[in-house]
């Protein structure tokens, strides 16, 4: 059962051949009996699901159950869910349980998805290799020495082990790609705005959105769609219409006019800023493979620039911390959250609260962010890297003016060893090199499997014009059709 896609899933739901109950108790059970050594899940919600699938299952009696009812995901614990701990994995959230439900997360449970339980992350989405997490690090299902990537490891890992069918997850960098990538498993992080950002804890909020993680690029089109959309609690979300992301999951469908091949007429970017240096020669190797292929399904390619890509990492680690530092100044021990023991004063509760809460890459972020944005240093870094994301922006505009697609690879190299980058924070922002532009500039990217390197997965990252979601995914799709990589399990876990 575990290996079933979402499109096989919800057929069967349906069709009755499996109830909600019996599926969701049976992820339950595997994730009792898996997770142990992954530590994918910070909170399991046994009993909420089962309830959830009791009703999804009545609904389905009925007759007229919408597409995804009964089938149970996991949540990242960044989107709140009433009534359950939301911890961010942070110690500062640990006894936080939300009174109100993240928007995503009510417009699933509306469809009658389950929710099976809440997965692992760095600590406020800080972090590429789920170190920085509060209930310690998860482990990449390839290769348990190694990390699964972050910030949304949890629910990666949680994906590549067949531990849930699909997960939720955020991406302010590369927290959706670069764990997908490095755990073999197909992630979206939508253009900005597309989905609503309520609920969901706040890191940096120009940058933050929320996407999906699943197996393959017809599961995530088959989820998309009902976390989308326009929503009057966010005032960054756009009032679009929200499009139908399996239309161009069809051969031929993709392609201008009746041609053979199934991305004829797709025209593909390939940056030269994307294998620079730091390139892992293995990883390219994967990466450029996977470009014949898109070749061979009848896209063109052609060499593009994007010249200001060297400016990402630096305006990035400049604009997430000043938001960050904003943005985490709530946590305060007063309304919610931590509160340190006997306060002397309201000066020892700020201090005491945050120091004992935070941990220290969540400290590192919120100095840097506060000196970035002081009075005598605010035009010399924040406002510098504002119009270095500009730059950046409209290096994508102009690309787009002459292609579809950008293609290139998510991450410099496969999963790393536990405590390798740990030592140097630069080095681990470097794990970003790649997806953190996609973010400055809005627009919508996704990961897909493309090979191995040491039996460690590698991804390919796909990068659309904004509101090219359902374009992207035809596009992985295809190349997902003519691939085997999306389907191979980590050994332990098939
Ligand atoms: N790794 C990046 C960071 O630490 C991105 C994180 C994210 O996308 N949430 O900021």
């Amino acid at each position: 059962m575990h290996n079933q896609t979402v499109a096989q899933l919800v057929e069967q739901l349906q069709s009755k051949a499996v109830s909600s109950v019996e599926l969701t108790q049976y992820f339950i059970d595997r994730i009792k009996s898996r997770d142990g050594e992954l530590n994918s899940f910070i909170t399991v919600t046994e009993e909420q699901a089962i309830a959830q699938a009791k009703a999804a299952d009545a609904r389905l009696a009925q007759g007229d159950a919408p597409a995804l009812c009964g089938l149970p995901i996991a949540h990242k614990d960044i989107f709140c869910t009433e009534g359950v701990r939301t911890s961010c994995g942070s110690k500062m959230l640990d006894n936080f349980i939300s009174p109100y439900d993240a928007t995503i997360v009510s417009k699933y449970q509306q469809q009658g998805v389950v929710c099976l339980g809440k997965t692992n992350m760095d600590e406020f989405a800080m972090g590429s290799s789920n170190e920085t997490s509060y209930y310690g690090p998860v482990k990449n299902p390839w290769a348990t020495n190694c990390v699964p990537g972050g910030s949304s490891g949890g629910s990666a890992a949680a994906v590549a082990a067949r531990l849930a069918p699909a997960a939720t997850a955020s991406d302010t960098g590369g927290s959706i790609r670069q764990p997908a990538a490095l755990c073999g498993i197909t992630g979206l992080k939508p253009t900005y705005g597309r989905v609503s950002r309520y609920g969901m804890i706040a890191f940096a909020s120009s940058l933050d959105q929320a996407g999906l993680m699943a197996r393959n690029a017809e599961d995530v089109a088959l989820l998309l769609g009902s976390m989308s959309g326009f929503d009057p609690k966010d005032a960054t979300s756009i009032d679009e219409p929200v499009d139908d992301y399996t239309r161009f999951l069809n051969a031929g469908t993709l392609s201008s006019g009746n041609t053979a091949k199934p991305l004829n007429g797709v025209r593909i970017g390939i940056p030269d800023e994307y294998f620079s240096e730091g390139l892992n020669p293995d990883t390219e190797k994967c990466v450029r493979e996977a470009i014949e292929q898109f070749e061979k399904l009848g896209a063109t390619t052609k060499a593009i620039t994007l010249p200001h890509t060297g400016l990402s990492v630096p305006a990035y680690y400049v604009i997430a911390p000043a938001e960050c530092s904003a943005n985490l100044s709530r946590f305060d021990g007063v309304r919610y959250g931590y509160r340190c023991e006997n306060p002397q004063d309201l000066d020892d509760l700020y201090c005491r609260s945050r120091s004992e809460a935070f941990g220290d890459e969540v400290k590192r972020r919120i100095l840097v962010g506060a000196y970035a944005l002081s009075a005598g240093y605010y035009d010399a870094y924040f406002a510098k890297a504002q119009k270095a994301r500009r730059l950046i922006q409209q290096d994508f505009v102009a690309a787009f003016n002459d292609v579809d697609l950008i293609i290139g690879p998510t991450s410099p190299s496969p999963a790393f060893e536990f405590g390798s980058k740990g030592a140097d924070p630069v080095a681990m922002y470097l794990e970003d090199i790649y997806t953190i532009a996609t973010n400055l500039a809005g627009l919508p990217g996704m990961s897909v499997p493309c090979g191995k390197v040491d039996g460690k997965p590698v991804g390919l990252q796909i990068i659309g014009n904004y509101f090219a979601e359902a374009k992207m995914l035809g596009a992985a799709h295809q190349f997902q059709q003519a691939t085997d990589f999306h389907q191979q399990a980590p050994a332990t876990y098939e």
